[in-house]
């Protein structure tokens, strides 16, 4: 959306000619009895009121698409990662209605310091930024936070998160949603190692922002698996990454198409909207973490 729009301006006549720009934009809002023309789906482009409106629509459900900072082979954008969730995430918002809280690219990135570009936050950072940021969408209603995550190198981080939710008591239930690549349908591929920067990234990238894609320059390094360690199958090691992509880069992007780029996007898209459906709905998750926290107030009494 245009950065020069004037968004105290926001009268009928504005309002309207917005929806006209929007829906060429973005796909068509899931028709759930919206309380008034549209809601955007931007918690930062809702006015206060029309918040109260958006959280009761969305039925206290909220959306924090997980981006990350960092080096993106020879071809893609240092913010790669971020751009691609938030194109997912606004369009399922679209289809599900649900806020999307804004940028967020504050987790893990230590394995990628070595390169320019890359904002690698403490642990201690990462985990109470999130905290606090779950805990105050909360506050505001948001009862049901769904994080979707963007960055491979969050899938330590943010299930530990939510694990660590059971610590003490919150009034709201935290969800992750890691998926960002089908395992399976679409144009067939042509490559064996596909991760970072890789086909299907690069692809998707060709959706979200083919303007930042610089095919051209993706076999200016190698992205092939150098296996430097030699470590039995279940040692882990944080040099691992390391060692076997140094460049920070694993795959090869010069084989990305639109064709699998559109058909991946599209899949993630519904996949986000279909969790969205699923955790509105969800009325076990909150009951069963307060009859949890009550009863490790005191286990001893749990077992008479
Ligand atoms: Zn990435």
């Amino acid at each position: 959306m245009s950065p020069h729009l004037d968004r105290k301006c926001y009268c009928v006549s504005g309002l309207l000619l917005m929806s006209a720009f929007l829906s060429s934009a973005y796909p068509a809002p899931a028709q759930t009895g919206a309380p008034q023309a549209k809601l955007s789906v931007h918690w930062e482009e809702l006015t206060g009121a029309d918040f109260i409106d958006a959280i009761k629509h969305s039925q206290g459900t909220c959306l924090l698409p997980f981006g990350i900072l960092e080096k993106h082979g020879p071809h893609l954008p240092l913010g790669t990662d971020l751009l691609d969730v938030r194109y997912a995430s606004l369009h399922a918002a679209e289809q599900e209605y649900t806020v999307v809280f804004p940028e967020y690219y504050f987790g893990q990135i230590f394995e990628a310091r070595h390169e320019p570009g890359t904002i690698a936050y403490s642990r201690e950072m990462q985990l109470a930024l999130l905290q606090e940021t779950t805990d105050e969408m909360a506050r505001n209603g948001c009862k049901k936070v769904l994080i979707v995550n963007g960055h491979g190198g969050n899938n330590s981080l943010l299930p530990f998160f939510a694990q660590s939710q059971l610590a003490k008591p919150h009034d709201y239930v935290v969800y992750i949603f890691d998926e960002r690549t089908p395992s399976s349908g679409g144009p067939p591929k042509k490559t064996s190692v596909d991760q970072h920067a890789g086909e299907s990234e690069t692809s998707k990238m060709m959706i979200a922002r083919p303007d930042l894609v610089h095919q051209d320059r993706a076999p200016g390094e190698s992205g092939a698996d150098q296996h430097r360690e030699n470590l039995p199958d279940g040692v882990y090691t944080g040099i691992w990454w390391y060692a076997r992509f140094p460049e920070h880069y694993a795959g090869d992007g010069s084989a990305a198409t639109h064709e699998l780029g559109e058909y991946q996007m599209n899949w993630w898209i519904g996949s986000i909207a279909k969790s969205i459906a699923a955790i509105k709905a969800d009325d076990v998750s909150l009951k069963l973490q307060n009859e949890f926290y009550e009863k490790s107030a005191h286990p001893l009494d749990t077992r008479q």
